[in-house]
């Protein structure tokens, strides 16, 4: 008898050519805002127009003072350290599993990255911090991974214990919250990503997000050089007078990409609830299939869905490795089904194993990383298989069959063995 698996010649579950996900949504009102921005301006040099309207809108949308727009979530992250006093040899806490973005600008401060085991779900274990604490630590980073909030509670306790500065990279969260604070809104600064996929996009961008003057300042100086630090470093403020040059770099954000994402903060809490109600049917029918458990939200946890993430258990399936279980996925025409490949642990990475030849003499010798130095971040990042999650209601029928072609496989499983 032949097998029903598409992977083993039966019939594909899914038949509609992919792909199936596609982010942002854009639609006529998106077009018609590119087309007056293009009309009104194409360079916003200050903090005017488009610019500011996105600025004034994330302040009011995140209730925070300052609002900063960068030409990337990496510039942001980049200017955000800076601004928080980051110096050469100072060491940041950060988590072992996120994209590497959220900890390689620290590499240009000559700062060192270390790295810190994270729980299954790929947050910071916040009871892993404080071994890693020494005279030179300065700061402890989080990212809230696929849009799951870390648990801040306990990582802002033994981060105001030892005097560290808490920041945050929010950029697969742009919208999710604990006990009703969005994240991003827990420290003295957070940077986020406005990229392509990301929960709240103008395609490229990114921003930053502080309280402080003194750091919005600081932010400014570093990614706003001449005519944005001119009008807004305040006359008498020690680094007015560096407003010309700034720090050496321009890291401003397209006047384009900032009206699309000006028109996508509009819709994105709508977009938050409607994926929660996508995320919980599928959470809710995955979480019955033999070899797949679904991630838990603690009471009062709210994620932004960035990513829904399963955990695999081979030892469920007969040892069925993840590699062919996932293959049998794509194979049933499933192909949103993916497994996370550059968020990866950091310590897998040459850039944090061998950081010499890119950056000579960086003060990280000390700090060197192999494979296998974060076990639990490991196992979760190599046994982890994701899904987007839709948000509009004629997706259901997308979610079901994507349901149905993961039912069939574990129904299946032993003839992939
Ligand atoms: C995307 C991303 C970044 C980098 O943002 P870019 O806009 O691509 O530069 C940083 N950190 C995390 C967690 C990200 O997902």
């Amino acid at each position: 008898m032949t097998s029903t698996l598409a992977l083993l010649g039966g019939q594909p579950t899914i038949t509609a050519a992919g792909p199936h996900f596609t982010w942002p949504p854009i639609d006529d009102t998106t077009r018609a805002k590119v087309a007056a921005q293009l009309e009104e301006a194409i360079s916003v040099p200050g903090r005017s127009g488009i610019v500011a309207e996105l600025e004034d809108g994330l302040q009011a949308y995140f209730g925070v003072r300052h609002a900063v727009t960068t030409s990337s979530g990496t510039a942001a992250l980049h200017a955000g350290y800076w601004a928080a006093g980051i110096k050469p040899g100072d060491e940041v806490i950060v988590p072992a599993w996120t994209f590497h973005a959220t900890a390689s600008p620290l590499f240009h401060l000559r700062a060192v990255p270390v790295l810190c085991e994270t729980g299954p779900d790929g947050n910071i274990d916040p009871n892993r911090i404080e071994e890693l604490i020494t005279p030179r630590s300065r700061a402890v980073m989080v990212t809230h991974l696929w849009g799951k909030p870390a648990d801040m509670t306990d990582i802002v306790a033994v981060a105001g214990a030892h005097d560290l500065i808490m920041l945050e990279d929010g950029s697969h969260a742009h919208g999710a919250s604990i006990a009703g604070q969005r994240v991003g809104t827990f420290g003295l600064a957070s940077a986020f990503s406005l990229n392509g996929p990301k929960p709240l996009s103008g395609g490229e961008g990114g921003f930053v997000l502080t309280d402080d003057d003194d750091t919005y300042h600081r932010v400014i100086t570093f990614a706003h050089y001449n005519k944005r630090a001119k009008s807004e470093i305040p006359n008498g403020q020690p680094l007015a007078r560096y407003a010309v040059t700034g720090a050496g770099l321009k890291l401003r954000i397209h006047p384009i990409a900032a009206a699309i994402a000006h028109d996508q903060l509009a819709r994105l809490d709508g977009y938050l609830a409607e994926r929660a109600e996508i995320a919980r049917y599928l959470n809710s029918r995955l979480a019955r299939i033999p070899g797949l458990e679904v991630t838990e939200m603690p009471e009062g946890v709210v994620p932004s869905w960035y990513g829904l993430t399963l955990t695999y258990r081979p030892d469920v399936l007969g040892g069925l490795p993840i590699e062919r279980f996932h293959a049998a996925l794509i194979a049933e025409g499933a192909t949103e089904f993916d497994r996370p490949g550059s968020t990866c642990p950091m310590n897998q990475l040459p850039l944090y194993q061998q950081p010499g030849p890119l950056f000579p003499g960086h003060p990280h010798s000390h700090r060197r990383y192999r494979a296998g130095d974060f076990p639990v971040a490991e196992y979760a990042h190599a046994h982890t298989i994701k899904l987007p999650v839709w948000h509009r209601e004629q997706d259901l029928e997308l979610a079901e069959q994507y349901v149905r072609a993961a039912v069939k496989i574990s129904d299946h499983h032993k003839e992939l063995l």
